[in-house]
């Protein structure tokens, strides 16, 4: 085999991923790419995949990318003159019961927020639609006329045309056995035809990625799922233009396939493929059909399609394909080896986000950064438990039984809990926590009372769980309480260059003396947030950084990947050394200084400041800072001293009403005073300007930082988009996100999130106003607002500062 000594990047792996990846480096970047499959094209999981293309998505980042896919698919064929089988016949979801309507409404609603047709269409209007189906149970039904369907094969094989036609190089039946890393970075790849030198290496491996990744200890958390559909000879009324139906109520899909009927589900029960490792040699292999587990979706069909009775079936497909623990794909560069990505895990959707997906990967791979927002599918969303075969795999069928399950709002995953526990969980429980998981800890979302049971009861109106945590909010805001956040990720920077390097990756000035505390975020060279977090000086050469549990891997990926060389540190995760009790309200001062002879004083401890106190005699990190906007303490603490202080505070608090209060009251706290969400209201996409966190971005100094050249240029321009806020009385509109807001009665932008303020007894949500010739305050101020929820309008308000603190001033309390 004659196979080239060096390449700019490898691409492993030759199914669809692989070749979109592959065209994309070729053809927007003009990369010298060399694809390497073991087998042939698309032998993999590619080759048997049902085909069918649906675009809309929970997030507006992958919707946009499944979007992109549609539009690259429908010229693809033209431009390498290779048949793709693709077309535009449309996607029908229908809906079985009221809860389901409203799920599919609210879908149509964040179809609208997102830019995608997608219509409600009556029973009748389905029917029309769609002729062989019984609808005689259905409420309603929903149609994207822009999804459609494709040949799998075809289209992989003319992406590969594609990338070959931009220069690209394909070798086929060679094998990767192992990346070559030097110092921490990719060097090359060793072949079965030899070693290959490159600069980066992108691993589309689909199944076969995390055994691969695994020999350069990196973690990609994908199972293989068994999934099967059944194919029928031509059918009586199976038209060439058919749309695709999910039926999820049935848990069931179709599809048109030569005049007959191609038909598969997302069973309750899923299996996985248990084999590891997967073969090298499982190529254009399939599993053997499992007739008994697929009989439960065949009762559903025939209900849905009764002709299917009389259907000769061609065959039963059963393959296997990578599924995740959270039922996204997986994309980027892995934060254990740098230059080394990652392109996999593609849950049954890899056909219709291969398009996007590829794209985006290339992209990422060109520029080291994000094109866009893609925190829900980027690989640093993991962390060491991710590690853990047994608990992905448990986790990850809980993910695939989901598929078609209701996505109710606020839902928390079951299986593999309780697996991280904060010191303070027993005591959590003994006060009726109901704990919900984050990146796999326990975290207590609110406390029943006495007679009430600590379980969600989940729903599309107000959840049981309502006005439970409006007592909780209201005791912040009037007395005190105590959250325990002991998961917040936590790192030390230690070293001589530690204020250099920091002051390179923070926009916020945090090169001041020790004993100061900043609220910072760290941008891109785009100027958009990369990572939201708190820094606290406690020694010249010794910082202590707090940032969100779910963003552990990716903020400490982030600040060694980008550390200045010559700023000489060393880095440490301390995440599980500390425990975090965040006291806060109005009496937290009077009720902390009843355990701590420490000045607490304005004056002592003014906000923004990190000390070391004494409670009860045991040594505490003390931070003076809140996210609930509330006088306050973030304490942390040596985990084997927890229970001591949680015990002396709890007992120094009863006579001020200090009650335990947990993340569903924060976030509705957090949304009251105007504090963002990193993943949600910023992200990578945006930056400080648009999100109105210019005060926290030391532009008035002379001192370089990352973005800074970005946000230069910016400043002066007129904004496309601005962070709002909204508000809406009626109690009985839920907004959870992804609602359309609309100004004049046009489309402007959607919530990036939302819920209830107990003290301002209105409904809130955070959102972008856009408009690409330019905002300003008046064209802000001179609108009428609505948002549309479930497919109806509501009036609402948009105001520009914090909604319980009007003046927005978060160093008052
Ligand atoms: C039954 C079924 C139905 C499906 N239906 C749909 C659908 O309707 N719509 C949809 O969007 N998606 C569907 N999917 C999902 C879709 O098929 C996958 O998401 C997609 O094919 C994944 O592509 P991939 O490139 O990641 O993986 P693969 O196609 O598996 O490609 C990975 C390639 O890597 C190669 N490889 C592995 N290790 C090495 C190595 N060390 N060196 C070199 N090469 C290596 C393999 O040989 C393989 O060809 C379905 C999947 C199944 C199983």
């Amino acid at each position: 085999m004659n196979i080239p000594s060096h390449a700019e990047v490898i691409v492993i792996g030759g199914g669809i991923i692989g070749c979109s990846t592959a065209y994309h480096l070729a053809k927007e970047h003009g990369a010298e790419v060399l694809l390497i499959e073991r087998g042939k094209l698309t032998c993999g999981t590619t080759f048997h995949a049902a085909g069918l293309v649906g675009q809309l998505r929970t997030s507006a980042s992958i919707t946009q990318l499944l979007k992109y896919s549609v539009e690259l698919y429908d010229t693809l064929e033209k431009e390498t003159q290779l048949a793709s089988g693709w077309k535009q016949n449309g996607g029908l979801r229908l809906a079985n019961n009221q809860e389901r309507w409203t799920e599919i409404k609210r879908q149509v609603t964040t179809a609208r927020s997102f830019g995608l047709e997608m219509h409600l269409l009556s029973p009748s209007e389905a029917k029309q639609v769609w002729p062989l189906m019984d609808e005689s149970d259905l409420i309603g039904a929903a149609l994207i006329p822009t999804d459609g369907q494709a040949n799998p094969s075809d289209i992989t094989q003319s992406l590969a045309k594609g990338a070959r036609m931009h220069g690209a190089r394909i070798i086929e039946n060679v094998s990767v056995i192992q990346v070559a890393v030097k110092d921490g970075r990719v060097v090359g790849v060793q072949t079965t035809a030899g070693y290959v030198a490159c600069e980066k290496v992108v691993n589309c491996a689909g199944q076969w990625s995390k055994q691969l990744a695994k020999k350069n200890g990196i973690c990609v958390p994908v199972q293989s799922m068994q999934h099967q559909y059944l194919v029928t000879e031509p059918l009586d009324g199976v038209t060439a233009d058919l749309p695709t139906l999910r039926d999820p109520d049935r848990l069931i899909y179709f599809k048109e396939e030569v005049g007959g009927l191609v038909m598969g589900g997302y069973e309750p029960n899923p299996q996985p493929w248990d084999v590891v490792p997967i073969p090298d040699d499982f190529s254009f292999s399939l599993l053997e059909e499992d007739w008994p587990h697929f009989e439960q979706l065949m009762e559903q069909a025939l209900i849905r399609v009764p002709s299917l009775e009389q259907a000769g079936i061609k065959n039963l497909t059963n393959g296997p394909e990578s599924f995740t623990p959270d039922g996204n794909f997986i994309l980027g560069e892995a934060p254990e080896v740098s230059h080394y990505f990652v392109g996999t895990g593609f849950n049954a959707f890899g056909i219709a986000a291969a398009g996007g997906a590829g794209k985006a990967l290339a992209s990422w791979i060109m520029f080291g950064e994000q094109p866009m927002d893609l925190w829900s599918v980027d690989i640093r969303r993991f962390s060491s438990l991710h590690r853990d075969d047994p608990w992905v795999k448990n986790r990850t069928i809980e993910a695939c039984a989901k598929h078609y399950s209701m996505a109710w709002p606020n839902e928390e995953y079951q299986s593999g809990r309780p697996v991280l526990i904060s010191p303070l969980y027993d005591r959590m429980k003994r006060h009726h926590a109901c704990f919900g998981s984050k990146s796999g800890w326990e975290r207590p979302n609110w406390f029943a009372p006495p007679d009430t049971l600590a379980q969600d009861v989940y729903s599309f109106g107000r959840q049981n769980w309502f006005s439970i945590v409006g007592r909780e909010h209201l005791a912040c805001r009037s007395s005190a309480v105590l959250f325990d956040q002991s998961s917040f990720a936590k790192y030390e920077i230690r070293g001589e260059g530690a204020a250099r390097g920091l002051s390179w990756l923070c926009a916020n000035q945090v090169d001041r003396k020790p004993g100061t505390l900043v609220y910072t975020q760290m941008l891109n060279s785009k100027g958009g947030i990369e990572c939201d977090l708190t820094v606290g000086r406690l020694a010249d050469d010794l910082y202590y950084l707090v940032t969100g549990t779910g963003f552990r891997t990716h903020d400490f990926a982030w600040i060694q990947h980008n550390w200045p060389h010559d700023s000489q540190v060393s880095f440490s995760d301390v995440t599980e050394q500390w425990a975090t009790l965040s006291l806060m309200g109005p009496h937290s001062r009077q009720i902390l200084e009843r355990v701590c002879v420490d000045d607490l004083s304005p004056g002592g401890f003014p906000f923004a400041s990190i000390r070391e106190i004494q409670i009860a005699g045991n040594a505490v990190r003390a931070l003076r800072v809140t996210y609930v906007g509330e006088l306050g303490w973030e304490l942390h603490i040596p985990i084997a001293n927890s229970g001591i202080v949680y015990d002396a505070l709890w007992e120094a608090g009863q006579s001020y009403g200090l009650v335990n209060a947990g993340y569903r009251a924060i976030e509705s706290l957090r949304l009251e005073k105007g504090y963002r969400a990193w993943g949600a209201d910023i992200t990578p996409a945006d930056n400080p300007l648009e999100a109105g966190l210019e005060w926290a971005v030391k532009l008035k100094t002379d001192q370089s930082f990352l973005g800074r050249v970005a946000l230069e240029r910016l400043v002066g321009q007129p904004l496309s988009k601005k962070l709002c806020f909204f508000t809406h009385g009626d109690v009985d509109t839920v907004l959870n996100g992804r609602e359309t807001i609309l100004r004049n009665g046009v489309p402007v932008g959607y919530l990036s999130s939302a819920g209830w303020g107990y003290s301002i007894e209105k409904n809130i949500g955070y959102g972008y106003v856009r408009h690409k010739e330019g905002i300003d305050h008046s064209f802000l101020t001179s609108g009428e607002y609505a948002l549309e929820v479930a497919c109806e309008q509501v009036p609402c308000d948009m105001h520009l500062h914090p909604l319980y603190d009007p003046k927005g001033d978060r160093i008052k309390c």
